[in-house]
């Protein structure tokens, strides 16, 4: 006889979700960049951009690998304080700073600001007496891939006022600092910022400022799908431009996605294929608000590589759209993969280690890539 709970269906096992994309960071290629622009910018101390990519593996291979810290948040410099970074590794070069930020970080032994304008200065005064602070100046910004729109800085002279003012409010004029723009391709854009730095140094001489510092920013390029100018170049046009300054001083610079780009590759998966009368489509678990936000920022120009596992040679055009409903989240278009390309495929995204997990979202319910060390 049948036993009554026969007849209840037992509940099927809930089929597990995959868990998504996976952001693998090789530590030894960032070891190997921040060993590259060492040579490239020979003399020039390194502080990371901590914005690029925030995992602590990230964080602690670059600390032990000797790099400073460019931070833009207490939050930051309190994740690397866990990582072991002391304050006065880090740069605070956020220009505008809600007080309490600035307040808090001088707590924790940071005591050196970037500003660009005079209302800063004074919020840095009040907030964090004594501290140094360097000026931002502005930079034409149009020769980099992600330029910075012309949010921050002040020219020359804006910059010698600010240094001048700061010394008034009892805060050491300490440096000037500068931003090219990100994914720059043309070393030349560092030359103009050096020659008004020097300019700069002459004027505040005249009224007895000695700077001691200064910082020629990030922007330098990684390598995606196009080939791009080498370090050195950059660091050629960076030693003429220190060499002209009219007495030495402590050169710094803020390298973010050169230092981390290139050591990243997502692994994402094919969750199925599609041709519409706009071609064929290959939906992916990664996306634009999952890790691809700077397909978006770039306006379609960062050309990440990417490649599928199927290496098959007959080849058929894509576009790459995330798993979301968003239309702005096609993250690739006309790519050449493998012509039977299917559902559970993986594809491998390199050149994927800053600016990508860093954005992720929960977006539309899907979590953010996993990023691993390897
Ligand atoms: C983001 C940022 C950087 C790093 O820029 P990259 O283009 O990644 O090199 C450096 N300095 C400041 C102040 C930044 O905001």
């Amino acid at each position: 006889m049948r036993q009554s709970s026969a007849i209840v269906a037992t509940p099927a096992p809930t089929r597990a979700v995959h868990p998504g994309p996976v952001l693998e960071m090789r530590a030894s290629r960032i070891v190997a960049a921040l060993d590259g622009f060492r040579t490239a910018f020979p003399g020039i101390r390194a502080f990371y951009a901590t914005k690029c990519n925030t995992h602590p593996g990230v964080l602690s291979t670059l600390h032990n690998a000797g790099s400073g810290f460019e931070v833009a948040s207490v939050q930051e410099v309190d994740l690397l304080r866990e990582t072991g970074v002391q304050p006065h590794d880090m740069l605070f070069s956020n220009p505008v700073r809600a007080r309490e930020q600035t307040a808090r970080a001088a707590e924790a032994g940071v005591y050196r600001f970037s500003v660009d304008s005079y209302e800063e200065v004074r919020r840095v005064a009040e907030e964090a007496p004594g501290s140094c602070v360097y000026a931002r100046l502005i930079t034409a910004g149009d020769d980099s891939v992600v330029p910075s729109e012309g949010k921050f800085g002040v020219d020359a002279a804006g910059a010698v006022s600010l240094l001048v003012q700061a010394r008034e409010l009892g805060l050491t004029p300490y440096g000037v600092t500068f931003h090219m723009g990100s994914q720059s391709l043309h070393p030349a854009a560092l030359d103009r910022p050096l020659r008004e730095v020097a300019a700069i140094m002459e004027r505040l001489s005249q009224v007895g400022i000695k700077l001691q510092m200064v910082d020629i920013g990030g922007g330098f390029p990684a390598r995606y799908d196009e080939p791009v100018p080498a370090l050195e170049l950059f660091g050629r046009v960076a030693a003429a431009g220190i060499a002209r300054l009219p007495y030495p001083v402590e050169v710094f610079a803020e390298p973010g996605r050169a230092l981390v780009a290139e050591a990243g590759t997502f692994r994402c998966r094919v969750i199925g294929v599609a041709e519409r009368p706009s071609g064929w489509w290959a939906h992916t678990d990664l996306g634009v608000f999952h890790g691809l936000m700077e397909v978006l920022e770039s306006g379609g120009n960062l050309h990440y590589p990417i490649h599928d596992t199927r290496g098959l040679r007959l080849r058929r055009c894509f576009h790459l759209t995330g798993p979301t409903c968003d239309s702005q989240d096609t993250w690739a278009r006309n790519v050449l993969l493998s012509a039977d390309l299917r559902e559970g495929d993986e594809l491998l995204v390199s050149s994927a280690g800053a600016y990508t997990s860093v954005y992720a979202s929960r977006f539309n319910g899907f979590a953010p890539p996993r990023v691993v060390m390897i």
